[in-house]
């Protein structure tokens, strides 16, 4: 089949590049980069060297997060200019976990038309690659670092019957692995993939407990990705509401946190532990 000449005038082309493997550049990407008249890089200093390799003369603009909102009007107006733009993040797909997103958002606004020209992604190379059902699966990203926020997100995810990914940098890796054999004990599902396409790629699984007790030993080094298990079917609820209180005010009278009691509960009564906390405020709102 012919395809369309490219770059084309005023189009914006999101392109995937290597997230490792230098091989991985497509020899589509590679001739868009060469060709292209303006190239907005997460980091001009980074891709610069890829870019030179490939002999691209194309402008270079840096396009980060600190920098989005004045960026986004001039590329708009490139493209409005008739000129092609090219977004390319350090490594891997623009707009997953990077910048992206926003300017795709104003350039559709704007009546621009928006092409990819896909590439690598840890999150999809990961999940393909974990042995863990792929069919249906949920993209989380990166978790807030920590606080409350970060709770109700992890809650939300060990809750999630989907396969669920997730990037975690490696000084918060150990960290992670433990909150999450808190919330879903220890023979959750788990593959953690690392350096993937490149020389030391790796896969430790297959469960929480087996991750953790792998990466105490071995400190983490390197990119992560990390593939959960979805929770297993809810079972039917065994126990009332009046029942799950009751017995969730004596765990917390013999001492035991309410966080713990919930999840000491949760099996036993066929509930969900962000079912018991809620049952535990409606409490708490009813006695004030
Ligand atoms: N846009 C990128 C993509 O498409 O995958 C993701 C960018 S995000 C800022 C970077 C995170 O992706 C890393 O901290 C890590 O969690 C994950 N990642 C990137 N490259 C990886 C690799 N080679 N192996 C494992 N995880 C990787």
């Amino acid at each position: 089949m012919k395809q369309r000449a490219e770059p084309e005038a005023g189009v914006l082309y999101l392109v995937g590049t290597p997230i490792g493997h230098l091989g991985d550049l497509s020899p589509r990407a590679r001739a868009l980069l060469v060709a292209v008249d303006t190239i907005a890089c997460e980091d001009t200093r980074h891709s610069g060297q890829l870019l030179t390799a490939l002999g691209s003369k194309a402008r270079r603009c840096s396009f980060h997060q600190h920098n989005t909102h004045g960026r986004v009007p001039q590329l708009l107006s490139e493209l409005s200019n008739g000129h092609s733009v090219a977004v390319i993040s350090d490594a891997g797909l623009p707009g997953i976990s990077d910048p992206g997103e926003e300017l795709v958002a104003a350039a559709r606004q704007a009546g621009h038309s928006v092409i990819c020209i896909p590439g690598p992604c840890a999150a999809t190379t990961a999940l393909v690659s974990s042995g863990l059902p792929s069919n249906r699966f949920c993209f989380e990203g990166f978790l807030p670092a920590r606080g409350r926020e970060r709770r109700e997100r992890l809650t939300t995810v060990v809750e999630e019957q989907r396969t669920t990914v997730l990037y975690e940098a490696p000084h918060r890796l150990v960290k992670l692995l433990e909150e999450l054999r808190e919330l879903c004990g220890d023979e959750r599902a788990l593959q953690v993939t690392r350096e993937l396409t490149k020389r030391h790629e790796q896969q430790v699984g297959p469960t929480v407990i087996a991750a953790l007790s792998h990466f105490r030993e071995h400190s983490p080094q390197g990119e992560f990705t990390l593939v959960l298990g979805g929770a297993p079917q809810q079972q039917e609820a065994l126990m009332s509401d009046d029942q799950c209180r009751q017995r969730l005010a004596t765990l917390i009278d013999q001492g035991m946190k309410p966080s713990d009691a919930a999840k000491d509960l949760a099996r036993s009564a066929g509930r969900s532990r962000r079912e018991l906390y809620a049952l535990m405020h409606v409490e708490e709102k009813e006695a004030d």
